[in-house]
């Protein structure tokens, strides 16, 4: 069997919250939560969680809906926790990880299990993007080779009896992970690679999860001699089409000015200006495919889009839906997160007139 221990038994005090951090929500879920579910698999037959007597009952109540799940009171020091809930585990093989660690994936898991198996250890590393030096008094003692150099993370997978081995040789001497531990009092451990999503929530901004929101409104006239409008990237048959400089494309110049928005850049004017011949005719599908790499060099990238035409006519209703599946291929997100409404302005003012159309557009991104 192969155990999983969660070392959840720390303060968790830098993230500056009035308690443990491993209590507090990410995205409406509590992180210990997601860092214990995260190791419900078929592969792991118990998880062992290592909590403070001050946070016992909370844990308690947290983790009593999910199985396998055993609560061990941990120590002093972090060793000193992980070492008992060591000890109470019955696996042959015991994967530790840190409890702030919650984006751990399965694939991680199991890249962990493996090494384990095949080389007697597995800890987690990721290869380092700094150039990192080591130091005393203010001065550089060695400048490693950035390529000889990993961030470690978790988890960190071992046999238990050597395990428990390290613990007994280590004599109380405490470790900031049981891969050091492993190397001071057995042998070099083997590494193998994570995730960068596998990162540790430690500060207070950890916590944010960098979603913003924006709001992007467009309007064109009628005219012309075109017999369709096109329509987030849709072609929707009309008696006239909309005068633009580019395609005309009312939904996706809002849906393009909503992103910017969101991401605090400039409006769609700014980078595609209709004095500039080269958008003339423009297909806004392209553009928008300008945007999108925008937001991510900005690190974003889209999750949710909420649209709303104002429209007299065409009649738009059995447009919607390829509409809304258009959006998913271009944003490239689930047609689940894409809203489509369509209504008319009840004859009222220019669009009640039928001189144009309005789309006001939502959305939400997220760090990518
Ligand atoms: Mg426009």
């Amino acid at each position: 069997m192969i155990s999983a221990v969660v070392c959840a038994a720390g303060k968790g005090l830098r993230a500056g919250f009035s308690r443990n951090k491993l209590l507090e929500e990410y995205e409406n879920i509590p992180v210990i939560v997601r860092t214990v579910s995260a190791f419900d698999l078929d592969e792991i037959g118990e998880i062992v969680v290592s909590v403070s007597e001050e946070d016992e009952r909370d844990m308690k109540k947290l983790l009593s809906p999910l199985s396998k799940v055993r609560l061990v009171r941990g120590g002093e020091t972090r060793s000193e926790s992980v070492c008992r809930a060591v000890k109470e585990c019955r696996g042959e093989i015991v994967l530790v990880h840190d409890g702030a660690r919650p984006f751990v994936s399965r694939k991680i898991i199991l890249d962990c299990i493996d090494s384990v198996k095949t080389y007697g250890s597995g800890v987690c590393c990721l290869p380092a993007t700094d150039t990192t030096v080591i130091c005393e008094k203010g001065e550089y003692t060695a400048a490693p080779e950035r390529e000889s150099v990993f961030t470690v993370q978790t988890p960190q997978g071992f046999y238990r009896e050597k395990l428990l081995l390290a613990f007994e040789k280590a004599k109380g001497k405490s470790y900031t992970d049981e891969g050091s531990l492993y190397f001071a009092q057995i042998s070099p451990p083997r590494l193998f690679l994570g995730e960068r999503r596998n990162r540790k929530l430690t500060f207070a901004e950890d916590f944010q999860t960098g979603e913003r929101v924006g709001f992007g409104v467009d309007t064109h006239a009628f005219g012309g001699d075109r017999k369709y409008i096109m329509l987030g990237g849709v072609s929707v048959p009309s008696e006239r089409g909309l005068v633009a400089h580019s395609d005309g494309d009312v939904l996706l110049h809002a849906l393009m000015d909503a992103l910017l928005s969101a991401a605090a850049l400039r409006d769609i004017g700014y980078y595609f200006p209709d004095s500039d011949e080269k958008y003339r005719g423009a297909d806004s599908s392209r553009l928008l495919e300008t945007v999108l790499s925008l937001l991510r060099e900005g690190g974003f990238a889209p999750d949710q889009v909420s649209v709303s035409v104002l429209a007299e006519k065409p009649r738009l209703s059995p447009y919607i839906e390829k509409i809304r599946e258009n959006l998913s291929r271009l944003l490239e997100i689930p047609a689940d997160r894409i809203g489509v409404a369509a209504g008319t302005n009840e004859k009222l003012g220019y669009v009640g007139e039928g001189k144009g159309i309005t789309v006001y557009c939502y959305c939400r991104i997220r760090q990518a």
